[in-house]
This record gives structure tokens, C-alpha cells and sequence, in this order.
């Protein structure tokens, strides 16, 4: 919740819009990307594989239902008014650093599909597996080895 606002406002770098102008000079095909913060989308570029998944969507473990970040993000703080306005330390992986006693009334936000209460960032965390539906389709791996094939040849 506190750290949403940051990875939200978060914009492409030169590395971004470089490959962006790539795809639009039909230097490369599609991107397979580790990052999970939409910045290659942000930049103009299409057909990206983001491998690790985004911060941008949530996961219900209970459903599977992907919902968007910040949808989640109003309920979160309208259900914890007394969070909006606390000012966290953020740490470089992502993760704020708070004082436990905010805890203590902190309303877990509840999936809008089943119910369930076990929603995370729909991103591979450490020691997950790669969901088979991020792996590229043969359509799509033959785009990324057309894409390497042509860098190659440059
Ligand atoms: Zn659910």
C-alpha cells in the first residue's frame, strides 16, 4: 500500500525508449523482459513477455483472479484511511519498513471475486516458478528468434 505510489509513477529510462525505437524500426521483434514494472510497455513497446509478472496486477491465490494494482490500491486505502498518510521508509527491493503498531487495525483487502483474502502482487517471488502462461508460445519464440537472429546479423 505504501509503496505502490512510488512503482506507479516510475518511468521508462533511455534503456526503455531505446528498445521501444528498435521495435519500431523492425530492428527486434518482440521483448522477453525480467522486469515487473510495465516500463517497456510505458515506453511504446509491443509484444513483451514479462517473464516475472507485474506489479501492476494482483493475484488471488483462492481464484486466480488477476485484478488491477490500483484498484486494489483504493480499497486498500479506503479501508485504512489512518494509512494513507504515514511515511514509510522504502526499502531498495520493493519492501516498506514500518512500525509493527500499524499492523495492529490494518484491514487485509479482500478478493473481489471469492472472498478470499489471499491476494499478492502477481509477480514470481524468490524460489517460485515461472507460470507456464508467461512462457512464450511457439509463435512467440519463433518471433524472439527472428529477433536474435536479425541483432545478430547487425
Ligand atoms: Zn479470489
Amino acid at each position: 500500500m505504501l509503496g505502490w505510489p512510488r512503482v506507479c509513477v516510475a518511468q521508462p529510462n533511455k534503456a526503455h525508449l531505446a528498445l521501444a525505437r528498435l521495435q519500431k524500426n523492425e530492428r527486434i521483434g518482440g521483448l522477453i523482459t525480467q522486469n515487473v514494472d510495465t516500463l517497456h510497455d510505458q515506453a511504446g513497446s509491443h509484444d513483451v513477455i514479462e517473464l516475472h509478472g507485474s506489479l501492476h496486477r494482483v493475484l488471488c491465490l483462492d481464484c486466480q483472479l488477476r485484478s488491477p494494482r490500483d484498484a486494489v490500491q483504493r480499497q486498500l486505502e479506503i479501508d485504512n484511511p489512518h494509512m494513507v498518510q504515514v511515511e514509510a521508509v522504502q526499502a531498495p527491493d520493493g519492501d516498506t519498513l514500518l512500525d509493527p503498531a500499524f499492523e495492529e487495525h490494518f484491514q487485509v483487502p479482500r478478493c473481489p471475486h471469492c472472498d478470499g483474502e489471499r491476494l499478492k502482487p502477481d509477480v514470481v517471488f524468490f524460489g517460485e516458478n515461472v507460470a507456464r502462461r508467461r512462457r512464450p508460445g511457439r509463435w512467440r519464440r519463433w518471433k524472439v528468434r527472428r529477433a536474435c537472429w536479425w541483432w545478430a546479423r547487425r
